[in-house]
């Protein structure tokens, strides 16, 4: 038999455990059978055996009774029982080990939350500084806005308040302040590129009378944008701005 193999055998594993109880004699005449025929096959079986063989006379002589403390292995006990409880308690550190790496892992991501939340703070800290220096609270941090002229059509009934572009990394934002389009009616924004292409800018649904604000989103970039125009859902302009 292949011996690493067999280690891993569980039969193995069960047959060794009964070679204690072989060499103190306390096995069936069955059980002796059955592990003699293992032996027979397991060169590691009988390296074991052969080590544990002469500690059956000491273990034979000791009486439990006369144990007033659980008793601790001496040196001289056996490698065979050494070597077992080494291999326990690297499996037990190794255990422990791992324990202590989650609780660090866990420590870390905590501290890190800390962090961040100390980073907040003092953010929040250096506002609240800042405003104790000035007359008037700091006003919250805006994202400048490029104001754009937004021409309402003649005859489309809009008129436009005011209008703007914010630039993003991600795109450009455009902001109408206006009344006047149409209940119920979709509008669509829609920017021209640098390369003469319309390209979506977002979409909204007309007010009537009432003031609307609106923010519209697209991906173009503002150094792309060349002009922006309102359309209504016939496709006519009813806005527009060339920038
Ligand atoms: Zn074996």
């Amino acid at each position: 038999m292949n011996e690493d193999r067999g280690h891993l055998d569980p039969a193995h594993q069960a047959l060794r455990e009964m070679l204690g109880a072989l060499v103190l004699g306390h096995l069936t005449s069955a059980e002796t059978d059955r592990v003699q025929a293992h032996l027979d096959g397991c060169a590691a079986c009988r390296a074991e055996l052969e080590e544990i063989t002469p500690l059956a006379g000491l273990l034979g002589a000791v009486d439990p009774a006369s144990f007033e403390t659980p008793p601790t292995p001496p040196p001289g006990l056996g490698d065979a029982i050494r070597r077992q409880v080494a291999a326990e308690r690297v499996a037990r550190d190794d255990d422990e080990l791992g324990a202590r790496r989650d609780a660090a892992r866990r420590a870390r991501g905590r501290r890190t939350r800390l962090v961040a939340a100390a980073a907040v703070l003092a953010v929040v800290g250096v506002g609240a500084g800042l405003g104790l220096g000035r007359a008037t609270a700091p006003s919250p941090p805006t994202v400048p806005m490029e104001q754009i002229r937004l021409a309402a059509a003649p005859g489309s009934g809009v008129t436009v308040d005011s209008a703007g572009l914010v630039n993003h990394t991600w795109g450009t934002e455009l902001r109408i302040v206006g009344e006047g389009f149409h209940a119920g009616e979709v509008f669509h924004a829609e920017f021209r590129t640098a390369d003469g292409e319309l390209v979506p800018a977002g979409e909204f649904l007309g007010v009537g009378a009432a003031t609307m604000t609106c923010n519209l989103q697209s991906a173009a970039l503002r150094d792309a944008v060349t002009e922006v125009v309102i359309l209504d859902e016939d496709g006519s302009a009813v806005a527009s701005s060339a920038l």
